[in-house]
């Protein structure tokens, strides 16, 4: 009888590749919000099989996400 079942683990890695000034303000905070690019890769078993990449519109200083673009 083997464990390794335990594997089956998904895990998701958001990270933002770069960012932007943008004009707007932040709705929570006030301070300037940014327009980035951020990029989704969800693993299984610490393989990554599927990288989603995404635009959002967040504030650096909060890290709020005022809007997401698919
Ligand atoms: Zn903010």
């Amino acid at each position: 009888m083997q464990m390794e079942f335990f594997c089956f683990l998904i895990d998701q890695k958001k990270e933002m590749r770069r960012h932007r000034p943008v004009a707007g303000l932040c709705s929570r905070c006030g301070a300037a919000a940014r327009v980035a690019d951020m990029k989704t890769a969800t693993r299984f078993c610490c393989v990554p099989f599927y990288f989603k990449h995404w635009k959002a519109i967040i504030c650096t200083f909060c890290g709020a996400t005022l809007k997401s673009y698919g």
